[in-house]
């Protein structure tokens, strides 16, 4: 039995008075407290534009979509990700690459894009888009890629959905300064929850209005974007082939209340992480590099086993950890790995630094209500599984 999950949610009376009060009134969907949650957001990462979605996978396809991703095109992302971050480019049609990570990062490397982009471009297979994944919530180097889709002439959307509240360059993370989508998840494990949810922002008005629509079947209300004066009162307009991909109010209640607590989480995550820090400096592992400019969104701690300074094996650490009830887990199998698409041609040997960091990787827990108490018993259950 897991007695300290790897994360957690946290609910407080505010939430439940938030979700009552919309149960309460007229609206369950397409009511006013979505708008407020996408404002909210949208303001708090410095960001034109906010549109909610039912998921950060929604987010994502029609971001892509937006975006003119379709049957011919490549899509390039990390392999260390979830594997929504890929399978977007598939539900478009287009075909996916991945770049492999950067080793003390472990975000997408920068070097091994250009490298990539280089022969690329002999080739004639450039990318349409990059998923730039802030793994973690640590910001990946975004103005180097920025750099490259200039002179390559690739889209970039930054998929945040570990990375709500942590910084990069002095700027919220989700500015778009470098992008021109950032997507934030809202599943219950992130760092704030609508239960299930995401967000797409952007700073282009254009962008904003092409997925506004996409989220909602392709139709319109709005006679400006009509082929024809509106037939009457009643009149609505089908326009693209749309998707019913649209945040409740519940959703949007709950999401809007987490928000005035976002600062506060990613604080006490950092506190966390800086007490694992200092606690792991005598273990056999390798403790999260962060970067001294930016300021992560800590979603995740993920230690590196030293594994020729360990008897056991990367499995025997995980069967001791979780036998002695602490919820570790692996973020990420390589998505390179997986047999969806291992049957595309993807291969072990592939991406090396993914799959040296998928040998050693382990999730300890986290989450911004974990005591001091439940850290230390981590602790204790580490050493014995170490030793
Ligand atoms: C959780 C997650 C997603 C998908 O989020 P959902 O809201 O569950 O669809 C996408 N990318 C990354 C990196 C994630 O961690």
């Amino acid at each position: 039995m897991t007695k300290i999950p790897y994360g957690r949610q946290d609910i407080d009376e505010a939430d439940v008075n938030a979700v009552v009060e919309v149960l309460r009134s007229d609206f369950l969907t397409q009511g006013p407290v979505v708008p407020r949650f996408e404002r909210a957001v949208a303001e708090y990462s410095g960001v034109e534009y906010a549109l909610a979605v039912n998921s950060a996978t929604s987010a994502l396809h029609i971001a892509c979509l937006a975006l003119g991703l379709g049957p011919g095109d490549w899509l390039w992302t990390s392999p260390i990700t979830f594997v929504a971050s890929s399978n977007c480019a598939l539900y478009c049609g287009a075909k996916v690459d991945f770049v492999d990570i950067d080793k003390h990062t472990y975000n997408l490397s920068p070097h091994a894009l250009e490298r990539k982009l280089v022969q690329a471009e002999r080739d004639g297979r450039l990318p349409k888009i990059i998923v730039v994944v802030h793994l973690c919530g640590q910001a990946s180097d975004l103005a180097a890629i920025h750099t490259l889709g200039k002179r390559y002439g690739f889209s970039i959307i930054e998929d945040a959905s570990h990375a709500i509240g942590g910084r990069y360059q002095n700027r919220p993370i989700g500015d778009c300064r470098y992008s021109d989508v950032t997507v934030f998840s809202f599943h219950p494990v992130k760092i704030i929850t609508s239960g299930e949810g995401g967000m797409a922002v952007t700073n282009s008005a254009e962008l904003a209005s092409r997925m506004s629509l996409l989220r909602s079947h392709g139709i319109t209300r709005d006679p400006a974007l009509m082929t024809h004066e509106p037939d009457g009162p009643w009149y609505y307009q089908q326009v693209d082939l749309g998707y019913n991909y649209r945040m409740t109010e519940l959703q949007g209640a709950l999401g809007l209340s987490q928000m005035a607590r976002v600062d506060a989480y990613v604080g006490r995550r950092h506190e966390l992480a800086r007490r694992y820090d200092r606690m792991l400096k005598e273990f056999p592992v390798t403790v999260p590099w962060q970067h001294p400019d930016g300021y992560s969104g800590l979603h995740l701690y993920v230690i590196r086993l030293q594994l020729d300074a360990i008897k056991g094996s990367h499995k025997d650490v995980f069967k001791s950890m979780q036998a002695q009830g602490i919820g570790v887990n692996l973020h990420y199998i390589p998505v390179h790995m997986q047999p969806y698409y291992q049957s595309m041609g993807f291969k072990r040997g592939d991406y090396p630094e993914a799959e040296a960091y998928y040998s050693e990787a382990m999730t300890i827990p986290m989450y911004p209500t974990m005591t001091y108490d439940q850290q230390n018993l981590v602790m204790s259950a580490l050493e014995k599984a170490l030793a």
